[in-house]
C-alpha cells in the first residue's frame, strides 16, 4: 500500500519516527494508503530547510519567482483527471466536482498570487516641504500555513501561494485526513523545479505535528484554517510569542430569503448552498430563514428537491453528495440529528445514515437532511454542524431576521435573496458577517477580503490582504 512521504528541503522523505497513520478512503470506510506520523524533528528540519532556503528566495527577482509558481500551477491543470480523482477518494467528495471547483481552484489560486507579486507597490507619504516617507513591505520569513481537510489542496494552495509569491519560505501541514493531494504536489514543486526548502510539507497529527509548528520560535506568521475550538489554542499558544496570526474558522451561516425573491433561482442556489460538498464547507448556508409569506411553498418545494439528490459512490458521475470525511463525522453529524429531535425539531426529510450497495457498502453516508419547528436559540441552530444539515425557520419583519441572523457566535458569511435594492444592501450593512452574498452563493473574486467576524476568525484572506500578512511593513522617514 501507497506510503506518503514528508517533503523536506526538496526531497520526499519518511518521517524520523519511521511511523505510519492509516489513511482512509470515506467511501469504503477502509485503509487505502498510510501517511507519516511525524513529529516535532521533521517540523524542525522542516524549519531548518525554510530559514536557509529564505535568503536566496526572498530575494529572487519577481519574474522569477512567478515563473517556478506558474509553472507549478501549468502541472496542477496538467494533472487535473489524477488530482480530482485523488481528491475525491481521500475526502469522499464526488469527482465531478473535485474536478469542477477544488483541483481548478487550486491552480487559479497559485496563478492569482504568482501574477499579483508582481503588481506590488510601495506606498509613500510626503510632508509638504519637511520630509517623505516610503513604505516598504519585506517578507515575514518562514511562514507556518496549516489547513483542514474539507476543500484539501484548494484550501492548501489558497494559503501557501500568497506565502511563496511574497517571497515567504513555508512549513505547511494539510490535514491528517487528507493528505494525498498535498502529497501529490510536492511531487509537482519538485518537477517543476521549486528551489530546495521553500515550501516543506510535514504530514501527521495536528496535536503533534500542528503545535510543533504553531510553537516553533523561528516562525513568526501562522495562517491557519480549521475549527473554531482549534483556532482558540493556536492563539493560546501563538498569542505570548507575538506571532501574526490569521485565523480562518467555523461558521453557522444564515441564508435569508425574503418573498420578492426570484423562487426558482433561490431555491436552486440554496440547494447547492445546503448540500454542496456534503455540507462540508464552511460557507453553507446551514440557518435557513424564509419570509412568513413564502414559507409553506419554499419549504415543500426545498424538501422535494433535496429528496431528489443523489447520494451514492463519490466517483459516479450522476453523484451529487459523496461520503463524509470520517465515521466519527459521521457519527457527530447524526448525533445533531438526534438533538434536534430533542430539541423539538420535525426531521421534514433525511435524518439517517445511507447505506450504499456495492463497493461503498461500508462507507459514511449520510442522507441530506432538512429540519423544521425549531427555535432561534437551540444549540441545533447555533452550533456548527458542518454536515448536509439545515434547518429552515419563518420570519415576519426584517429587524427580526437580522436579530435571528447574527443570534449565534459566529460570523463567516451570509446570503440574501431578494429584489428590493434597498432592503439588499440594509440589511447586508447590519449582519455581522465578512462575507454576504446577495442573490448568489460561493462567486468569488479572488481580490476581496475573505474571512470571518465574531468566532469565525481573526484577520483576512485575499489578493492584498494575504500580501500583507506574510509581509512586514518598514516606514523610512527621509528629512528633505
Ligand atoms: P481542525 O481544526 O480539526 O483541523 C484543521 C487543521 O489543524 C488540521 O490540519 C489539523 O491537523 C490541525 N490541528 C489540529 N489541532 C491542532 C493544534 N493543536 N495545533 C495546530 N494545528 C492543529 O478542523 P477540520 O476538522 O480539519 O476542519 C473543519 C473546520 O474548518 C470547520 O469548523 C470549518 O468551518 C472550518 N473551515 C473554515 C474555513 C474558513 O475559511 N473560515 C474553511 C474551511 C473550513
Amino acid at each position: 500500500m501507497l506510503k506518503i512521504s514528508n517533503y523536506i528541503n526538496g526531497q520526499l522523505v519518511a518521517p524520523v519516527s519511521g511511523s505510519y497513520l492509516e489513511n482512509v478512503n470515506p467511501a469504503e470506510g477502509k485503509v487505502y494508503s498510510y501517511l507519516p506520523d511525524s513529529d516535532a524533528r521533521d517540523v524542525e528540519a522542516a524549519v531548518v530547510a525554510a530559514q536557509t532556503a529564505f535568503q536566496s528566495w526572498s530575494q529572487m527577482p519577481l519574474a522569477k519567482r512567478a515563473a517556478i509558481l506558474l509553472k507549478i500551477a501549468d502541472l496542477i491543470d496538467r494533472d487535473l483527471d489524477q488530482l480530482a480523482l485523488a481528491e475525491s477518494v481521500d475526502q469522499g467528495k464526488p469527482v465531478k466536482l473535485a474536478k469542477s471547483v477544488d483541483i481548478p481552484r487550486a491552480s487559479a489560486n497559485i496563478r492569482f498570487f504568482a501574477t499579483a507579486s508582481m503588481h506590488v507597490a510601495a506606498e509613500s507619504h510626503l510632508m509638504e516641504g519637511e520630509a517623505i516617507n516610503y513604505t516598504t513591505r519585506t517578507p515575514i520569513g518562514v511562514a507556518g500555513c496549516i489547513s483542514p481537510w474539507n476543500l484539501p489542496l484548494y484550501l492548501f494552495t489558497w494559503k501557501i501561494a500568497p506565502a511563496l509569491a511574497s517571497g515567504c519560505t513555508v512549513v505547511a501541514k494539510p490535514s491528517e485526513l487528507t493528505p494525498m493531494t498535498a502529497f501529490l504536489f510536492s511531487k509537482l514543486c519538485v518537477e517543476a523545479g521549486l528551489p530546495a526548502g521553500v515550501l516543506n510539507i510535514i504530514h501527521g497529527l495536528g496535536k503533534k505535528v500542528g503545535q510543533a509548528i504553531v510553537e516553533h520560535p523561528l516562525i513568526p506568521a501562522i495562517s491557519f484554517t480549521g475549527g473554531t475550538v482549534t483556532g482558540k489554542t493556536i492563539a493560546a499558544t501563538a498569542a505570548p510569542m507575538f506571532k501574526k496570526l490569521s485565523l480562518e474558522l467555523g461558521g453557522k451561516n444564515p441564508n435569508i430569503i425574503f418573498a420578492d425573491c426570484d423562487f426558482e433561482e433561490a431555491i436552486a442556489t440554496s440547494i447547492n448552498s445546503s448540500f454542496s460538498n456534503q455540507g462540508e464547507i464552511c460557507l453553507c448556508g446551514s440557518r435557513i430563514l424564509v419570509e412568513h409569506s413564502l414559507y409553506d411553498r419554499f419549504v415543500n418545494e426545498f424538501i422535494k428537491r433535496t429528496q431528489a439528490l443523489p447520494v451514492g459512490d463519490p466517483l459516479s458521475e450522476t453523484t451529487r453528495l459523496g461520503a463524509l470525511i470520517s465515521e466519527g463525522h459521521m457519527q457527530k453529524v447524526l448525533s445533531y440529528i438526534e438533538l434536534a429531535k430533542q430539541e423539538g425539531g420535525t426531521i421534514a426529510c433525511g435524518g439517517e445514515r445511507v447505506k450504499v450497495a456495492g463497493r461503498c457498502e461500508s462507507g459514511y453516508f449520510a442522507a441530506p437532511t432538512v429540519i423544521t419547528g425549531l427555535p432561534q436559540t437551540c444549540r441545533t441552530n447555533q452550533e456548527e454542524i458542518f454536515g448536509p444539515v439545515v434547518t429552515i425557520m419563518p420570519f415576519d419583519a426584517e429587524e427580526e431576521v437580522i436579530a435571528f441572523a447574527n443570534s449565534t457566535a459566529y460570523g463567516l458569511s451570509a446570503t440574501i435573496w431578494t429584489n428590493d435594492l434597498k432592503r439588499a444592501h440594509r440589511v447586508a450593512h447590519q449582519l455581522k458577517s465578512g462575507i454576504i452574498w446577495i442573490n448568489c452563493w460561493l462567486l468569488r473574486d479572488l481580490r476581496t477580503p475573505f474571512g470571518g467576524m465574531k468566532q469565525s476568525g481573526v484577520g483576512r484572506e485575499g489578493g492584498w490582504e494575504a500580501m500583507r500578512f506574510f509581509t512586514e511593513a518598514k516606514n523610512v522617514c527621509v528629512k528633505l
